[in-house]
């Protein structure tokens, strides 16, 4: 259980109930942690829920309940959710334990969403090159705000420099890597990854690297002014007829074209039907840049790069 709802009485004796993440938790001093431990429950049944620090030989903070109702659904989470949780909860680590981490966008899905092998797609091949060549920063100005195309993104975007040692620091040290699947469960399953000051390089030379809060975004904090590009992620809503546009439910006014890779897209993920993405998650590497009428924002893939982008469906 990763959550849990703390009823919190004030010296009027009035109650608010606020919900707890367990790495929040889990940080708070030991003071903290033991005056609220006994007025824990469980988010969804309300049962009595109780916190259990990490051990020290590696199993990490959790929350827990004995008090489940039979048909609580964190009683007997679903293989899905399990899976995510522990996802969520291996990314935690890396967050903690590291000063940097790696974006592996060649890394496999897990087992659990079985993915048919794409060694003849030589379009994510050919396109992985073309997106080492361009740099990213968070200083430079593009020209793509009035071409309106990622793919039209050169060399024009630059590293920052470091204006101290810490990158020869940071690299000196291993980096551990990290796959879109993982660190999209770890976002919507709210870690501290999107508001988190780690570095992470999105190339494998470690030339462009982030602020992990500054490369990760929310839909709905979507902002085509910024001229950067970013990993914006959330949850697919439903497509449109055509499946030409993936539209968001965290925000009304995005759409993400996937016309140009429609039917690869489809296929790497195992997507059958409208259906198969209604609630999925989704993460992406790309750029945000207003409709001509600025009606409407649009998230363009970057280079249409099927390695960029990571589709976690609902199994059911
Ligand atoms: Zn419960």
């Amino acid at each position: 259980m990763l959550d849990a709802i703390c009823e919190l009485t004030s010296e009027q004796g009035e109650t608010t109930r606020v919900t707890y993440q367990v790495f929040t938790f889990a940080r708070m001093p030991e003071e903290d942690i033991d005056r609220l431990r006994q007025r824990l429950f469980c988010p969804a049944c309300g049962g009595r829920a109780y916190f259990r620090k990490a051990s020290k030989d590696g199993k990490a903070a959790c929350f827990g309940s004995r008090y489940h109702r039979f048909d609580c659904i964190e009683f007997k989470p679903s293989a899905q959710k399990s899976r995510e949780e522990q996802d969520a909860i291996e990314v935690h680590q890396q967050l903690v334990d590291a000063d940097a981490l790696m974006i592996d966008f060649s890394l496999k899905p897990s087992k659990g969403h079985s993915i048919k092998a794409k060694s003849k797609d030589s379009v994510a091949h050919t396109q992985h090159k073309a997106v080492n060549t361009a740099d990213y920063s968070s200083n430079s100005v593009s020209h793509l705000a009035t071409s309106g195309g990622v793919q039209e993104a050169g060399a024009d975007y630059r590293t920052l420099q470091p204006a101290n040692g810490d990158i020869q620091k940071t690299q000196a040290k291993r980096v551990p890597s990290q796959g879109l699947e993982k660190l999209l469960h770890s976002l919507l399953r709210g870690s501290d990854l999107a508001s988190s000051d780690l570095w992470v390089y999105t190339d494998s030379e470690r030339k462009y690297r982030w602020r992990a809060k500054n490369l990760f975004v929310n839909f709905a904090d979507a902002d085509p002014s910024d001229h950067k590009p970013h990993m914006y992620w959330g949850t697919i809503s439903h497509t449109d007829p055509t499946m030409s546009w993936l539209n968001p439910a965290d925000s009304k006014d995005i759409g993400i074209p996937i016309d140009g890779i429609k039917q690869p897209l489809l296929a790497q993920f195992e997507i059958e039907d409208k259906r198969g993405l209604e609630g999925a998650g989704l993460i992406l590497f790309g750029k945000c840049f207003w409709n001509k009428e600025k009606t409407r924002k649009i998230i363009q893939l970057w280079n249409n790069d099927l390695q960029r982008i990571f589709i976690s469906k609902l199994e059911d």
